[in-house]
């Protein structure tokens, strides 16, 4: 069994550890004895929508949103033919703006997203940044930091990943933070996501796995370490 990844714009869109969440994913599968490829996708690339378990684009300041937004345009029939075929996207802050229909920053002209999420962004007046605790449909906490000016608002379908507990959220206004459409996670969380919330990591891996080898349960690993790093997020004792 093996598991195929496709790190988008590296070079580009990697801020606050965002990379920490390929590390995570890698590492967690080959834990449980998973070959692992990563291949990182830049500028005027192509690739094959069959070929890629899971997809990840970081986060990044305006300008390297700008850089690569007219590219990831090029691969929006691709990745939404992708997601269709149950690949898993993960994206983050600047990653996550552009997988909505359009992303409107302060200065520059608007970037036109890949409407993978039905949602949209505009940039605020304030930037939300800081530690954020999110609450999840199922109870469970998510944490992570944030750093963004942009607003996103979520289609009136789209579910948000969580429920803002602490922090700002998509928008400081609604109390929703990121999105989920299917296989299709967007989120303000970096710091990075991943290695602090173990169960989204193995949620993510399992739907990425199901794709090409059909049902599959994930062995257990020994997450003390992720579990005391998330309480002492959360303000508990480790
Ligand atoms: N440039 C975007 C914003 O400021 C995204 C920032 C980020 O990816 N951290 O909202």
């Amino acid at each position: 069994m093996n598991l195929r990844i496709a790190y988008l714009y590296a070079h580009f869109l990697n801020i606050y550890g965002d990379r920490g969440n390929i590390v995570t994913l890698a590492q967690r599968a080959r834990w449980r004895e998973i070959e692992v490829i990563v291949d990182q996708l830049g500028l005027n690339e192509r690739f094959d929508p069959e070929w890629y378990d899971l997809y990840f684009i970081g986060g990044g300041q305006d300008k390297q949103q700008q850089v690569i937004a007219q590219d990831l345009l090029k691969h929006a029939d691709r990745l939404h033919q992708a997601t269709q075929c149950g690949a898993v996207v993960l994206s983050v802050c600047g990653g996550y703006q552009l997988l909505g229909h359009y992303y409107r920053p302060h200065n520059g002209s608007e970037l036109k997203g890949i409407s993978l999420l039905d949602a949209y962004t505009v940039a605020g007046s304030k930037r939300m940044i800081g530690n954020v605790v999110i609450k999840r449909k199922d109870g469970t906490t998510l944490v992570g930091f944030e750093n963004h000016s942009g607003k996103t608002y979520l289609g009136p379908h789209l579910e948000p990943l969580g429920k803002v507990f602490s922090g700002h959220g998509n928008n400081d206004e609604d109390g929703l933070e990121g999105a989920v459409s299917g296989t299709i996670y967007g989120t303000y969380l970096h710091g990075s996501l991943l290695p602090k919330n173990p169960c989204l990591a193995d949620e993510l891996l399992t739907q990425a796995l199901i794709r090409r080898h059909g049902s599959i349960s994930l062995a257990t690993l020994d997450d003390t370490l992720e579990t005391s790093a998330h309480k002492f997020a959360l303000g508990l004792p480790a």
